[in-house]
């Protein structure tokens, strides 16, 4: 399987071109792997002859050293030099590995002739010690040499596996981020190319995923190719993010032209038709891009810059593939108002959030839905529907949900201590949140520092983070399952997901989207719809909850086809927090 070879690894081993070097390199510094000086080398071996000869001065030499009135005799520091070169052998072995064992090995070796003819000739029987100090110190430099190998072995397994993508054996997101980082601590100018494969899905739709997989493997595989062996005036290094998204970043590059020739070339690459199972597939991507630090100063907010030139390659329907990012295509002179008041409230801590009542059909409580608030500069509320996707659009919206998140749990933990009322508190996480790598680091420390139990949350995902990035979403989920948090997939049916995603997806609550019940009573097939989705979710082992629920008729009707839960301005609208709370008390007397 491609994803236990690395292609660096492959590479590296069949060639030693400089890019291929230059590329490990750079994998080398996103993992940390950092090498002790050359000089450290040559400083060790010089103390290291430098205490031989002391010791061997010594053990010839006679006489005493004097300290204040005691005479030493100087044989006596024989021993204090000895260990200091046997430390200085073991430091060579530690920190220079092979050279540093076979210098050793060496060093050692020779100095055996030379103790015994000292012992022979010289008749200098004190030496006869050091023979078994050198055959003690190789035994002990050669445990220590094979056990770093294989300590080494292993982190260098740990090492590929998080920093590359299993199924393609490109570099994966996190190194993605962490070379942008890199850059982003130097200063040093890159670019971030978003890229997407144009139809990708309707392969893995009509063809199933077992083609889409081999046909990702293949344009990973040209890609890569580009990337360490092709001549471009730039450097790139190409990673895939999760689905059918890529992403390449460009440094040492002169001019524009310089970064589209680049990008022009992992185009180029697609032309050449796919054959897979006798198929013949021709492939097209689009590429958007933005550069650190002219569109902006942080990896988040160029990434969502990057894919915002994306978004306009896609909507601009047959025209260029490649688009740079504008500050234009951020939209309105509104959505720039609204990126104003985000970036503040945000620097404030002035995000707050509001709590909707969710109800099972007998109009028990089940728990509430946190949902983010933001005021404008008369202290008027702001919808999400208008602030999210703007948020999304900067890459804010995580800082959003996080403090949605913190906010809402240390609240419901606190009120749950207080009533041991057993609610659910469900909360909002925008895709791009849910694919960073610390996501979940995130949620056992808010977790942790709220005192709220896995089992009272719940983590709602709309659909369509499934379609697009199922691999990731699918790892981050079954984590979060094992920690015992609930997932709901949110505004279901409003996507396209098809049953087979919907199977695999450990998901505990569907929620059918507003839309559907709106329609529900207009006409029997609007029901029927609905009755069919409850069912869906009964079969798959999911509670379906309804959204949306604004009349008694309505409720009427989800009784009657069977749904588990309510949520909607019938029964409760968003509260603030201390209403929220009321609810809860009423709910335990
Ligand atoms: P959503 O997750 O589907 O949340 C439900 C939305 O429907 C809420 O709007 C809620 O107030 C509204 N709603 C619930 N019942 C009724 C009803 O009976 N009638 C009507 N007309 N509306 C109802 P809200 O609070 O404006 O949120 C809009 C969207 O903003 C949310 O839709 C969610 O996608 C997003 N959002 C809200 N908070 C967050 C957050 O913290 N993080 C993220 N990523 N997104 C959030
Ligand atoms: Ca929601
Ligand atoms: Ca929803």
């Amino acid at each position: 399987m491609s994803g236990e070879f690395p292609y660096w690894g492959e590479y590296a081993m069949n060639t030693r071109n400089s890019r291929v070097k230059r590329f490990e390199k750079t994998l080398d510094t996103i993992s940390n792997k950092r090498k002790v000086p050359k000089s450290a080398y040559f400083l060790i071996l010089l103390l290291y002859v430098l205490t031989n000869i002391a010791v061997n001065a010594i053990t010839r030499g006679e006489g005493n050293a004097i300290t204040e009135r005691i005479p030493i005799p100087l044989s006596a520091f024989t021993g204090i030099f000895s260990s200091v070169a046997n430390i200085l052998i073991i430091f060579l072995v530690v920190f220079f590995r092979k050279t540093g064992f076979i210098t050793s090995f060496i060093l050692l070796l020779i100095q055996f002739p030379m103790i015994i003819r000292g012992i022979i000739i010289s008749k200098s029987y004190n030496s006869i010690p050091g023979i078994f100090n050198n055959v003690f110190t190789i035994v002990a430099i050669t445990i220590i040499y094979v056990n770093e190998v294989r300590v080494e072995k292993g982190q260098e397994r740990i090492r590929q596996h998080a920093i590359t993508d299993m199924l393609t054996g490109l570099p994966n997101r996190f190194a993605g981020s962490e070379l942008m980082t890199d850059f982003i601590n130097r200063d040093k100018n890159f670019v971030v190319v978003s890229v997407d494969l144009n139809n990708f899905k309707s392969i893995n739709d009509t063809m199933g995923h077992s083609v889409g997989d081999k046909v990702l493997i293949e344009v990973a595989n040209r890609w890569k190719n580009i990337s360490v062996y092709e001549d471009t005036k730039t450097q790139n290094f190409v990673v895939r993010l999760g689905g059918d998204e890529f992403a390449i970043i460009i440094w040492r590059y002169k001019s524009d032209e310089e970064i589209v020739d680049t990008i022009n070339k992992y185009i180029r690459s697609l032309e050449e038709k796919i054959t897979i199972d006798d198929c013949d597939y021709f492939m097209t991507a689009s590429f958007g891009y933005a550069e650190y630090p002219t569109d902006a100063d942080n990896a988040d907010t160029l990434i969502a810059y990057s894919d915002t030139a994306l978004h306009n390659v896609k909507n601009s329907h047959g025209g260029s593939q490649i688009v740079r990012f504008e500050r234009e295509y951020l939209g309105t002179e509104k959505d720039l108002e609204i990126e104003r008041l985000i970036r503040s409230a945000l620097d404030n801590d002035e995000i707050y959030f509001r709590l909707q009542p969710q109800y099972d059909m007998s109009h028990k409580l089940r728990g509430f839905e946190a949902l983010a608030r933001m005021n404008d500069n008369d202290g008027n509320m702001i919808s999400p529907g208008l602030f999210i996707p703007v948020a999304e659009k900067i890459g804010l919206v995580d800082k959003i949900d996080s403090s949605v998140f913190r906010k809402s749990a240390e609240f419901i933990s606190s009120i749950i201590k207080e009533t041991g009322a057993d609610i659910t508190l469900s909360v909002n996480v925008s895709v791009r949140h849910l694919m960073k790598n610390n996501f979940l680091d995130e949620i056992k420390s808010i977790l942790g520092k709220t005192g709220l139990s896995p089992k009272n949350l719940e983590v709602e995902i709309t659909e369509s983070i499934m379609i697009d990035s199922v691999e990731k979403a699918l790892i981050c989920i079954g984590d979060m399952k094992k920690m015992g948090i609930k997932i709901a997939i949110d505004d279901f049916g409003t996507g396209y997901s098809s049953l087979s995603y919907l199977n695999k997806f450990p998901a505990d609550l569907l929620k059918v989207d507003k839309s559907f019940i709106d329609e529900m009573n207009k006409d029997e097939s609007s029901k029927q719809y609905v009755a069919m989705i409850i069912s869906i979710g009964h079969i798959m082992d999911m509670d379906v909850i309804s959204e949306g629920v604004e009349s008694e008729d309505q409720i009427d009707t989800l009784k009657k086809i069977g749904c588990d839960f309510i949520q909607g301005f019938v029964w409760g609208k968003p509260l603030p927090p201390e209403e929220a709370g009321k609810l809860v008390r009423q709910s335990v007397h």
